[in-house]
């Protein structure tokens, strides 16, 4: 099979697109023939490397893809030869306290598809059976490729560790990224006021189209300001910040009492300025979320299979043109998610 991989961790360069042997399934895997992959931010982190991340090389990079079913492995109940499926990333043990209390993405050995394990972005794949939804005839590979890690993701943040109420006010930051402008159509559906953040006018537009009430340009404006403004000097009730760095402070200073700052990723940086004072006196409560569990994903895939929310596609580039699949993330250019096709399927 032809697949993206990468032999050393590092730039864009690193990527390549070529022959690699065909993956061998395990009992509880099926092989997918892949469609369409979709890139998250977490693809360009593995790429250049995490610390205490010792990936085997080469590694096949990409969470997110869609495709139909090629083989299954004997103990595979669910799908079929022909069958149509997406790929969920979260990996989880099923036998620690946390798996068996009910929630896997709390695994203590919790590990995401493409970024611990082999990923998707290849014309093949082996997919462990619990990570595969089916995907309706009506959704296009590019949907069901660019939805299940940014959809399931953010509703996460919002609906279970935030617990998002109708009425509340919702900050996004951010919003023309994969998760982003997942969290202002959840929010929206959710019956929140929200306001969201981007960085360019046409960004600002799409922004609002998923259902922003209020948008801000944080090139021309400080947000924490024009927060503190349009909600009459109160602050938001939730923050969805996947930037971190020096969007923290603007973001504490942007929330009401009994606030929920609710982070899944430091962009931006990892190690920013906490004014304590604020947290105590506002009684504001900062919730980490990272990915979600499978019945996250039964819950809000079929809102995307049936058209309530949409992943905006901002480009579908075939899979010998990953490097430039990866500078679109890189750059911060477009709005929503980045699609790569295998070359052979690609039209
Ligand atoms: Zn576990």
């Amino acid at each position: 099979m032809k697949a993206v991989y990468f032999e050393d961790h590092g730039d864009r360069d690193v990527l390549q697109y070529d022959d690699f042997p065909d993956p061998e399934p395990d009992r509880d895997e099926v092989v997918v023939e892949m469609r369409a992959g979709a890139l998250n931010f977490l693809d360009v982190w593995t790429r250049r490397g995490l610390p205490g991340l010792d990936l085997p090389l080469p590694h096949i990079p990409g969470s997110d893809g869609a495709g139909v079913v090629h083989a299954v492995g004997e103990d595979v109940t669910r799908f079929a030869p022909g069958d149509r499926v997406a790929v969920t990333a979260g990996l989880s043990c099923g036998v620690c306290e946390f798996c068996r209390d009910g929630d896997p993405s709390f695994c203590v050995d919790f590990r995401v598809l493409g970024e611990h394990t082999r990923g998707v972005h290849s014309e093949l794949a082996a997919v462990p059976e619990a990570n595969l939804v089916p995907v309706p005839d009506h959704v296009s590979w590019e949907v069901a490729a660019s939805a299940p890690l940014v959809f399931q993701t953010a509703w996460r943040m919002l609906i279970t560790r935030a617990e998002l109420e109708p009425g509340e006010k919702v900050l996004v930051l951010g919003a023309s990224g994969g998760v982003g402008h997942a969290a202002v159509q959840i929010a929206k559906y959710a019956g929140a006021e929200v306001y969201a953040t981007a960085s360019s006018p046409e960004k600002l537009e799409l922004a609002a189209e998923c259902g922003a009430d209020h948008v801000i340009n944080y090139e021309k404006t400080d947000y924490a300001s024009e927060i503190y403004e349009m909600t009459d000097k109160r602050g938001v009730d939730v923050i969805v910040d996947h930037v971190g760095g020096p969007t923290w402070k603007d973001s504490i200073k942007s929330l009401a009492k009994n606030g929920r700052l609710v982070t899944c990723g430091a962009t931006l940086g990892r190690h920013p300025e906490t004014d304590l004072n604020r947290i105590f006196w506002h009684q504001l409560q900062i919730l980490g979320s990272s990915m979600g569990t499978p019945g996250e994903a039964d819950d809000v895939l079929p809102l995307v299979w049936d058209g309530t929310f949409r992943p905006h596609i901002r480009e579908v580039l075939p899979m010998s043109e990953v490097k430039r699949a990866h500078s679109l993330l890189e750059t911060r250019n477009g709005f929503g998610k980045v699609v790569v096709v295998p070359d052979a399927q690609y039209e």
